[in-house]
């Protein structure tokens, strides 16, 4: 009986998508070994790393992961990061396919001047800073302004403003990094306003994401009324449901009595940024009124991006526009790519299920006669690699740290600290 082994690069929702998808094409006649490698000493990706701590429930998809983890025929190998410690020739000598499942972690720049003072990042730094990554740790995220600009018009600036806009003690009971709750209750930001190039009818929000917004209890929303009645008549009579769902929930928003907190996050149309002025820091936004020669700016002392996302390069695999090149999935012989690293940051997590699918199956198809030629065992040349009986201490030991304060875990934030969890 044929056994094939595949090599899966990123432990993200791709990747583990991509897993399952081969466990469930397995038959009398086609069997796979699966050998997932992650960089991180721990697995999940974004759902780790950039799902919002407050959106819990998302988070629990992970049951999901780790019911593919515990197939007999996968094995994690974490802490193992492909460039340096192990190159693509390697991988592909070795195994019958390898799949690329590393998303993108590098933030888009606006490419306007002043993008690089000090209080201007992206929201690929402050995203994995509040969600304990540990290349984030160390970041030093000044909070002493009393007005912040997240710039796009995407669940991830929503998310980002909404962290910054929330009553910081609803991050308690939260995964949420202790540094950043505690640089958070210091904070003197009262007011986030989030800024969108185009009009209300572009924006890429999801709607059951806006439709949480009033439910925050201590945060003044504010859209402006004519904004989104001014899109709801350009968007015409039969816009469609995606856009009319959204506008329907701004429209909600912008009609409710005006709530008086100390918090507020504001929605900011038709701006489009031209420049970020300050004197060596962050002083402010200059934006032009999208489709008129009118200008305005807004005093700050935080800017964050959140325009998108790009891949960094990885030797041996061709990118352009900062995505792996591919047709359908397919690289070059017996190389494939899923998630965000084929298709761009676009879609929700279960997206990435229905396309890994997809590319397993051209895999499939694909398949010559096994190799049988050894495996990543045989290349790896440090001891602590992060197996799934490693991660499932951390995860254990995270958890029950979390439980007397009522989190769903207290994430460790440092590599050491994560592999002395883990017992390595
Ligand atoms: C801030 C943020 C919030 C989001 N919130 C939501 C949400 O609420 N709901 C939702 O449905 N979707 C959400 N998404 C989208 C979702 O997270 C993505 O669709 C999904 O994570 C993409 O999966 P992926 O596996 O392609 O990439 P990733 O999740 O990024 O996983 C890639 C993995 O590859 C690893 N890796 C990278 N380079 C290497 C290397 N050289 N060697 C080994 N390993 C490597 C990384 O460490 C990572 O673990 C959010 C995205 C972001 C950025």
């Amino acid at each position: 009986m044929p056994q094939y082994k595949v090599a899966i690069v990123g432990a993200g929702p791709a990747g583990y998508f991509a897993a399952m998808a081969l466990q469930n094409l397995q038959t009398e006649e086609l069997k796979f070994s699966i050998d997932m490698i992650e960089r991180l000493p721990t697995p999940w990706g974004l759902v780790r790393s950039g799902v919002a701590p407050d959106h819990p429930k998302i988070k629990t998809v992970s049951k999901v992961f780790e019911k593919v983890a515990n197939e007999p025929n996968f094995r994690l190998f974490a802490n193992v990061e492909l460039g340096s410690d192990l190159a693509i020739v390697q991988l592909k000598e070795k195994y019958d396919a390898v799949v690329i499942a590393t998303g993108m972690a590098l933030g888009k720049k606006l490419g306007i001047p002043g993008e690089d003072l000090l209080g201007s990042m992206s929201a690929a730094t402050f995203v994995p800073w509040y969600n304990s990554h540990p290349d984030f740790k160390d970041e030093n995220i000044d909070l002493s302004c009393d007005t912040a600009v997240v710039i796009g018009a995407g669940n991830v600036a929503m998310d980002v403003a909404r962290i910054l806009a929330l009553e910081p003690s609803e991050l308690d009971p939260t995964d949420t990094a202790d540094h950043a709750i505690d640089a958070f209750k210091k904070s003197s930001v009262r007011a986030v306003v989030v800024s969108a190039r185009r009009g209300p009818e572009h924006a890429a929000f999801t709607s059951p994401e806006l439709r949480d917004l009033p439910k925050l209890e201590h945060t003044n929303v504010v859209i402006n009324q004519a904004d989104i009645e001014a899109a709801i008549a350009r968007a015409g009579d039969t816009p469609e449901k995606d856009v009319k769902s959204n506008l329907d929930a701004m429209l909600l928003i912008s009609e409710k009595e005006a709530t008086h907190h100390e918090r507020t996050m504001k929605f900011q149309f038709l701006a489009t940024p031209t420049e970020i002025k300050g004197n060596g820091r962050v002083e402010e936004v200059v934006f032009q009124k999208t489709g008129s020669d009118e200008t305005f700016s807004i005093k700050c002392g935080l800017v964050i991006t959140a325009i998108g996302y790009e891949a960094a390069s990885l030797e041996g695999i061709p990118y352009e526009k900062g995505k792996v090149v591919n047709s359908d999935g397919r690289v070059s012989e017996s190389l494939y790519v899923v998630g965000w690293a084929k298709r761009g940051p676009s879609g929700v997590i279960g997206t990435n299920k229905s396309d890994a699918a997809e590319v397993m199956k051209l895999l499939v198809e694909d398949l010559g006669t096994p190799k049988n030629l050894g495996d990543i065992t045989d290349v790896i040349t440090h001891n602590r690699v992060v197996t799934q009986m490693h991660w499932q201490a951390i995860n254990m030991a995270e958890v029950a740290a979390g439980e007397p304060l009522g989190k769903p875990r207290r994430k460790a934030v440092d590599r050491e600290e994560l592999l002395k969890l883990g017992r390595l």
